[in-house]
């Protein structure tokens, strides 16, 4: 941000420095010639080019310092700003539901002018593997990201075990919610600490366990500092599948009883693939599932199936039901099934 400043400001702190100069070059070049055709005395000649400098650094520095008022200027309205965002837990209240059925209520929502889901009703019972396939940009990380806050609904309502996911404080809505996405974000920390993100407080012994159910165990072994290996810049690189493990052994730690994955689907190479498998259904043992699918075995296993399309929900049911029904399930199975290494997005 700042080096784009800068470059807005450098083309005008330059065009200023050279009038400036060119200006006192002038002063200093007209000092000489008046001096020298007779009609100005020296002492004022060099009066004049000593007051030009003068002048001239105190120009300069002034030049400086309003760029620098401008800076100010922008980073305060910045502040301003995010000062005025209101406070997401405005009216919330720190909330244990009784159960984790997940409920769309009607629900619309749009990016602006964009809408992107019109009028959804669905529901999600707890314990039960739900899969979300569609075209890309359906909506289907929207759906997801909306049960986490991430936005709020424009229209009907999202609940948790009955309850408003608005009428929750943010931290008692997402201590229920763990979300594995495809873009794996970790920090430039241990991989201890990294795992540890999920539940902080838990003991060393916690975090090998979540790894080993996650299938990075071994891996983390390896390195020269095992969980004290520092990731990121200047310390160990991991392959995509590596992070994503790591991710899912930090759910695994969380240990939120409705999980929220984005299944890859990027193709790793198969030993890593199969890790990939073992570690989700760790991750996804006897807890609210809701995955944005692209693989064929997870649609067949899920126990229920929706299809977003155009906003709407076209088809909902089990790969057996839908796979008979002329639809876009179908379509998609069709093409997909021929495609090697098939997904559905
Ligand atoms: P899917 O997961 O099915 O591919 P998304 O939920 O990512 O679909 O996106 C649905 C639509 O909303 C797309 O047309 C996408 O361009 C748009 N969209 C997604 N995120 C944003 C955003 N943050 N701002 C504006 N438009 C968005």
């Amino acid at each position: 941000k700042n080096l784009k400043l800068e470059r807005t400001f450098v083309p005008y702190n330059m065009l200023q420095q050279i009038i400036l100069y060119g200006t006192s070059i002038l002063v200093i070049v007209e000092g000489l010639y008046f001096y020298l055709n007779g009609t100005m005395a020296l002492s004022i000649c060099l009066l004049m080019t000593v007051a030009s400098f003068m002048l001239f650094s105190q120009l300069q520095s002034a030049g400086n310092t309003s760029a620098l008022l401008r800076l100010l200027d922008v980073s305060i309205d910045k502040v301003n700003e995010i000062d005025k965002t209101p406070v997401m837990d405005e009216h919330g209240k720190p909330v244990k539901p009784e159960n984790y059925n997940i409920v769309f209520d009607d629900v619309s929502f749009s990016y602006g002018e964009h809408q992107v889901l019109d009028h959804v009703s669905l529901t999600i019972p707890e314990r039960t593997v739900t899969a979300i396939v569609g075209p890309s940009g359906a909506g289907k990380s929207t759906l997801c990201n909306l049960i986490a806050r991430f936005w709020d609904v424009d229209g009907g309502k999202i609940t948790i075990g009955g309850v408003d996911v608005r009428d929750y404080t943010l931290d008692s809505l997402l201590t229920n919610i763990s979300e594995v996405f495809q873009k794996v974000y970790l920090f430039a920390d241990t991989i201890e600490n990294n795992i540890k993100f999920g539940n902080p407080a838990a003991p060393h012994e916690e975090v090998v366990k979540a790894a080993q159910k996650a299938c990075c165990h071994e891996f983390i072994m390896s390195l020269p500092d095992g969980y004290g290996t520092v990731i990121g810049e200047g310390g160990a690189t991991l392959s995509g599948g590596e992070k994503q493990r790591i991710s899912i052994a930090r759910a695994i730690l969380k240990d939120a009883p409705i999980i929220i994955l984005d299944e890859a689907t990027s193709s790793v190479d198969p030993e890593n693939e199969n890790l990939l498998m073992g570690a989700i259904a760790e991750l996804t043992k006897n807890k609210t599932v809701i995955m944005i699918a692209h693989r064929l075995k997870t649609v067949r296993n899920a126990d229920q199936i929706f299809v977003l399309s155009g906003g709407h929900i076209v088809q909902t049911g089990k790969h057996e039901d839908l796979i008979r029904q002329p639809g876009i399930y179908a379509d998609f199975i069709g093409i997909r099934k021929k495609a090697i290494g098939w997904k559905l997005k």
